[in-house]
């Protein structure tokens, strides 16, 4: 599965190995309208409908360009349909294509290292989301919302969304050892969802956000977030123990997801590494290496969290799995290693393993953790002592997610 795009991986993490990591202050990206209309044309006479007026053309690019905006709403990137020069990412609407896809993107370009990735939009085969027997104003509406949302996909991928993120739901509890969930389809919900994740005709249909997952990594790509989450290094001293533990200091994710704190580490794999991180009861923890899925020395990560003795194994997974019913279910999508929203019932300092699965490994991997802080729900009573007592003071609230 998704093979092409480790094939796309391996070739850039050659490239990204020799690029710097300057922040950039924010991105541009050209939405290149070239030939959409002569795409649109071939859709429409697949479709056995009139092509559309030169109006309506002009209606349907409003629509999908909102979208987009709205789909990156929040975070910092620079939509034009002017070329604007220098570096920019690019959504390009009017390539021919022979294949069945509707998209296509550069590479998983994780953190937005490179600065001009193509995310591509096969127009004329969007005659799908085109059926003859609705109303024109359906078709037009229909087939904006799909045109967007593979658009603002394909973006994804090169700023580095991977199609699992479209399952990094905070809401959702790990129910079995392995962190898995069921999602009741809740994933397809999301831009980075797909055909595999079961992501319907109709799915596509209809407008869909970033996870909060996908949104937590928009903040960590470069030039991207307005308050960004930044590396963390990994330290050069052993911390095979949870004794020599590396802490990682949680960073507030300031908005455009339901996870409230996160950490992004940079490291290399020769060993047991350690990390600790505190929670508070009731918290749930995501982590996830990065490793397979973007470096090229097949590292095959496995994540161990141990409970606040450092000894007790929480939870473990090796590979990341994901199909159209949930996560860790079946469904192998990577070597790489993930643990979905773990529960804790007790604060503390706990701490997690990264492990490889074969002994002997080595390589580079980047490591995202994220957290949901619990968010009590105090009593009417609790409610009324607290506004005496506390008189205007704010009480902490889990921020709603925007439009990201
Ligand atoms: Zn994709």
């Amino acid at each position: 599965m998704n093979f092409s795009l480790r094939i796309f991986c391996v070739a850039v993490s050659l490239i990204v190995s020799l690029q710097t990591t300057s922040s950039l202050a924010q991105i541009n990206v050209f939405v290149d309208w070239a030939d959409f209309e002569a795409r649109l044309n071939e859709a429409t006479a697949s479709a056995g409908v009139a092509n559309f007026t030169a109006g309506e053309v002009v209606t349907i690019k409003s629509n999908v360009f909102n979208d987009i905006t709205s789909h990156y709403g929040g975070f910092s990137l620079n939509f034009t349909e002017t070329n604007p020069g220098g570096d920019y990412e690019t959504i390009v609407f009017g390539l021919t294509t022979t294949g069945s896809g509707y998209g296509r993107a550069d590479s998983i370009d994780f953190r937005n290292l490179l600065k001009t990735g193509t995310g591509r939009v096969f127009t004329a085969n969007f005659d799908d989301f085109i059926e003859s027997s609705d109303a024109r104003s359906v078709q037009i509406a229909e087939l904006s919302t799909s045109l967007a949302g593979t658009a603002s996909h394909e973006l994804g991928h090169n700023l580095g969304l991977q199609h699992f993120d479209a399952y990094g739901i905070a809401s959702f509890s790990a129910t079995d050892f392995n962190g898995g969930y069921t999602t009741g389809d809740a994933q397809n919900a999301h831009v980075m969802a797909t055909g595999f994740t079961g992501l319907t005709e109709s799915g596509r249909e209809v407008y869909r956000t970033f996870s909060d997952l996908s949104g937590v990594k928009l903040h960590m790509a470069e030039g991207v977030s307005p308050n960004p989450i930044t590396v963390t290094s990994e330290v050069g001293s052993s911390h095979s123990s949870a004794a020599t533990a590396q802490h990682l200091d949680l960073t507030s994710v300031a908005f455009a997801s339901e996870y409230d704190d996160a950490e992004l580490l940079e490291g290399f794999f020769s060993g047991s590494d350690y990390y600790s991180v505190d929670l508070e009861a009731g918290d749930k923890i995501l982590i996830e290496v990065l490793s397979e899925i973007i470096y090229s020395n097949d590292f095959d990560s496995l994540l161990r969290f141990y409970d606040t003795d450092g000894t007790t194994v929480m939870f473990e997974n090796d590979d990341l799995e994901v199909n159209s019913s949930g996560v860790n279910n079946g469904g192998p999508y990577s070597m790489d290693a993930m643990l979905w929203n773990l529960p804790v019932d007790a604060a503390g300092r706990y701490f997690i393993e990264v492990d490889s699965f074969g002994s002997g490994d080595s390589g580079n991997y980047d490591m995202v953790v994220a957290v949901a802080r619990f968010q009590a729900i105090p009593e009417p009573s609790a409610i009324l002592f607290l506004s005496a007592v506390l008189g205007s003071a704010a009480m902490r609230r889990r921020r709603r997610s925007s439009s990201c």
